[in-house]
């Protein structure tokens, strides 16, 4: 279960981690006295289930109080990547000198926790983690180890932090150590660990997981308010459009967007693309033998998706028949229209009047199927998730 940062941080506070003061404001008026509680200049970080607000608009500095009800007013409005902004944490502004990174996660591949340390910590940690990995230092633990003062010494040596922050910083890496055991973790990251102008280092941003099967050793967390969240809190937009058309959906963080045949076919699809290097949007399912109404919804779930680049179509006929597919692809054609490029593939029950119902709807109109290329069973699924992978690509 992913936490709020002013959850998470509520929770650092139980391990007294350093943190500028904040306030949780739930509406225009708590954010203005929220603001006049903690002093200009003041950040106002909008409160949603993902990162990368700073780089979408949803972090404000706040220099003036008489600002604080127009920029709350316009995070209020806002929504980022599909989350609308309910809540706004108020927090006394932070003179940075210098943005790191520091997080704990369990690394799945050998069943270790990793404690995660970088000098290039920000809003760009991912390009430096792809880009420049030598920038990135770790120490790794047993599952049943601590982690000892000494080891974060040794971090702050490696990202070459002076010598008066070498004992501080191993403080707030215990700190963050013992919250993530203490509430079985699965991430705990400060991103930026900030490092002030008058020297001091602390956690800026919170960005916390917790082990859902764990959640019930916590008691305290419920009386934190923070409770294992009714389903529908953590849906973005789009997952609950889905829901109300009855079509399993699930947005993830890449640019292909995910036009499959049944759940188990699109589990094999995002397998596939993730294999030649790409990155799904979503996953989604179709149902057993799903109308050609819920096949031209799926298409408007993914076209007007603004990360999607390209679409995947893979459609494989069992229980579900090929005309009824190409039926709901023509109808979302016809009505809608498709905005981006589109590799397909379909084989299967009734393939063949599947083919000759595109065939007559593109005798018609060609135009409609300008962005789609289309493939049957000579082609195999790798090819097709190969051509989508470079197609996403060529679009960035
Ligand atoms: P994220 O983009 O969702 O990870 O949100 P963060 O809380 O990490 O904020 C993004 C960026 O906003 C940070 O990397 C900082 O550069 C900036 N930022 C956040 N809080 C403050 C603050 O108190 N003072 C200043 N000057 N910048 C801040
Ligand atoms: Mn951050």
């Amino acid at each position: 279960m992913r936490l709020y940062e002013y959850e998470a941080k509520a929770l650092f506070g139980k391990f007294k981690m350093p943190m500028a003061e904040n306030i949780l404001a739930r509406n225009v008026s708590e954010v203005i006295s929220a603001g006049e509680k903690i002093g200009m200049p003041a950040v106002l970080k909008s409160q949603v289930l993902t990162g990368g607000r700073g780089k979408a608009g949803g972090i404000k500095l706040v220099k003036e109080k008489s600002n604080l009800a127009l920029d709350a007013e316009a995070l209020f409005e806002m929504t980022i990547k599909g989350f609308p902004v309910n809540s706004i944490l108020v927090e006394r502004a932070l003179y940075i000198e210098k943005e790191l990174y520091l997080g704990i996660t369990i690394n799945r591949a050998d069943y270790k926790i990793a404690v995660i340390a970088s000098d290039s910590g920000g809003v760009d940690i991912e390009k430096v983690a792809a880009e420049t990995p030598e920038k990135i230092y770790r120490v790794e633990l047993d599952i049943d180890e601590k982690l000892y003062t000494f080891q974060g010494i040794e971090l702050a040596g490696m990202i070459g932090l002076p010598s008066e922050l070498v004992r501080e910083f191993a403080g707030i890496a215990g700190k963050l150590f013992g919250f993530f055991k203490s509430y079985d973790a699965k991430l705990a990251e400060i991103n930026p660990l900030a490092l002030t102008k008058s020297g001091e280092l602390l956690a800026a941003d919170a960005r916390v997981s917790l082990d859902d099967d764990a959640l019930f050793r916590h008691p305290d967390l419920a009386e934190m308010g923070i409770e294992k969240r009714h389903e529908e809190g953590e849906l973005t937009l789009r997952e609950k459009r889905a829901r109300e058309w009855g079509i399993p959906y699930l947005d993830l963080d890449g640019d292909i967007g995910m036009f499959p045949g049944g759940a188990g076919f699109g589990i094999m699809g995002n397998d596939f693309i993730e294999y030649f290097g790409g990155r799904p949007a979503n996953f989604m399912d179709s149902g057993g033998g799903p109308s050609p109404e819920r096949i031209a919804r799926m298409l408007i779930l993914l076209d007007e998706n603004p990360n999607v680049k390209v679409i995947f179509g893979a459609r494989f006929g069992g229980i579900s028949r090929c005309d009824d597919f190409a039926k709901g692809v023509v109808m979302f054609l016809k009505e809608h229209g498709l905005s981006k490029p589109m590799v397909m593939r379909m084989t299967g029950n009734m393939w063949q009047e599947g083919v000759r119902i595109f065939n007559e709807a593109k005798s018609e109109n060609p135009r409609l199927f300008e962005k789609i290329e289309f493939h049957g069973i000579e082609v195999p699924i790798e090819e097709i998730s190969k051509k989508a992978v470079q197609l996403a690509r060529e679009s960035k």
